[in-house]
């Protein structure tokens, strides 16, 4: 039983090898020369990596964590301490934690929130606290009705201090889905939340051992391929031919440097490409379908992530740290947190830019010096000197996760289709958490389950 799966992201490598475990053959077909999609990473002419996005994994991703052990690559994950680090703007330099202590949650998350007075004052915190009341008593059921709001309508509606949002929220917001409390869905802040209070180690963080690209999805094409599989780079879909009956007939692959173009068969297909261009490549009478129809409600979200290499340290902070910059959302020094770009002497700061919109088109020496500015403010020790910036790189995503506004949970569909032999993987797609790695890992597991329910069930022709 052939599966063709077009994208070689975390959603469709996740697929494959989920399909090998039971005993079906994938074929990925990935359009780049690189694999990973939004995790994906280049070596420079020097040897160093940059990546798309600065990744960072939680405790509350048990799919991924999973899936690490299946692989047995467990020890690549670098946990860190459990706290979270904020810069505090008004005092540059200096830094504010949340840190959790090793005790049950959510009583851990509790202490972690009442012990920290630099960011919110009591009566803040207790307003907030009587605002979660109606998520913790009523659960997920009532974070999913919240999709009808913003962050910040609904801080406004539970009669929390407008500084709880500026102080907090803009930080967590831009985190999670590269925008501010004003336009992200509350489902997004209050699911990261119920997530992070009800485990104990759900907030935790590790940082992978070196690229993703190498570290985490070279493994997965590894056992894909040793068990039968195929992963082929620069192997553009570029069209889903269909039968007169709608369902897929192949795969479209246009020649390229003198060969022919190829039509790729299989039993079953599979898209585990982003909704953007996934939207673009919907067959003319499929797009008649409310199915694919609710699809148009989904867009990917801009972001930059910027690589800053200086010639010294400027922090030994071996950690995550949100910014709370205007420009910038969550940044770390990789020279610290991550052993492949470990470095003694000299800090490369990871940054990604957020919200990006009105970044995207400006060059990259822009950007640079935008956050170089940015940096001024938050290192007032190094900047602007004596530290010396030796070399950067920017890297653009004018469409990456889904802009989680709010009503999108309405427009993410399930991994089965109404076309028999087609089915959807990707981190838009409906599972219960975001956009995100674990997101991405827990769809293409739904999607080889969806495939051999119908497999079973005779559904697929
Ligand atoms: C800057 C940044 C920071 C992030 N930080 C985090 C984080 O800290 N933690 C976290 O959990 N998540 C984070 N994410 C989100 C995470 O990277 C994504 O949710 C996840 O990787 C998406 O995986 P996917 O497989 O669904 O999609 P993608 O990774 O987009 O994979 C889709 C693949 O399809 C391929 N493709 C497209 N068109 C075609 C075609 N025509 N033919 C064949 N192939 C095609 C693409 O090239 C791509 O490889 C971050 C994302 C970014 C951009």
């Amino acid at each position: 039983m052939r599966v063709a799966i077009a994208g070689a992201g975390l959603a469709g490598l996740s697929c494959a090898k989920y399909l090998t475990d039971m005993g079906y053959t994938p074929i990925v077909l990935e359009r780049r020369d690189v694999l990973g999609g939004k995790v994906a990473a280049w070596k420079d002419e020097d040897g160093d990596w940059y990546e798309t996005g600065l990744h960072i994994f939680f405790g509350a991703y048990p799919n991924m964590l999973q899936l690490f052990k299946e692989l047995d690559i467990e020890d690549r994950l670098q946990w860190k301490e459990h706290t979270m680090i904020f810069n505090q703007p008004d005092q540059p330099g200096t830094y504010s934690r949340f840190d959790f202590p090793d005790i049950p949650a959510p009583v851990n998350g509790i202490v972690a929130i009442l012990r920290n007075n630099d960011m919110l004052t009591w009566p803040e915190k207790i307003r907030f606290g009587l605002g979660l009341i109606p998520a913790m008593i009523q659960g997920q059921n009532y974070v999913e009705q919240m999709d009808k709001y913003s962050f910040s309508e609904w801080l406004k509606q539970q009669n929390v201090p407008p500084r709880v949002e500026t102080e907090v929220f803009i930080a967590m917001s831009k985190a999670l889905n590269f925008i501010g409390p004003e336009e992200i869905s509350s489902t997004v802040i209050l699911t990261a939340l119920n997530r992070f209070l009800q485990e104990k180690n759900g907030s935790k963080m590790a940082f992978l051992d070196g690229s993703p690209t190498e570290r985490l999805c070279q493994p997965l094409v590894d056992y894909i391929t040793e068990r039968g599989g195929q992963v082929r780079l620069n192997a553009p879909i570029q069209e889903f031919l269909v039968d007169e009956s709608g369902c897929v007939e192949g795969f479209l692959i246009p020649g390229r440097n003198g060969a022919p173009e190829e039509v790729l068969t299989a039993d079953v297909y599979v898209s585990a490409m982003p909704v953007d261009p996934l939207k673009l490549m919907l067959p003319k009478p499929w797009q008649e379908l409310d199915y694919f129809k609710q699809l148009q409600g989904l867009e990917g979200v801009p972001v930059i992530n910027v690589h800053l290499w200086f010639d010294r340290k400027l922090t030994d902070i071996d950690h995550l740290l949100f910014s709370r910059s205007p420009l910038l959302s969550v940044y770390a020094d990789m020279s610290n947190t991550c052993k492949e770009y470990a470095n003694p002497d000299r800090s490369m700061l990871e940054l990604v830019l957020a919200p990006a919109a009105d970044w995207i088109g400006n060059s990259d020496a822009d950007i640079v010096a935008a956050t170089m500015a940015e940096l001024e403010k938050l290192f007032p020790q190094h900047f602007p000197s004596p530290a010396k910036l030796l070399k950067y790189h920017v890297v653009k995503t004018p469409r990456s996760v889904y802009k989680a506004t709010p009503g999108r949970q309405a427009c993410r569909p399930s991994q089965k289709t109404p076309i028999p032999n087609f089915y959807l993987s990707g981190d838009y797609t409906m599972q219960r958490y975001l956009a995100s790695m674990e997101g991405a890992v827990l769809s293409g597991k739904l999607t080889a389950q969806a495939i051999q329910q119908d497999l079973r069930t005779s559904q697929v022709p």
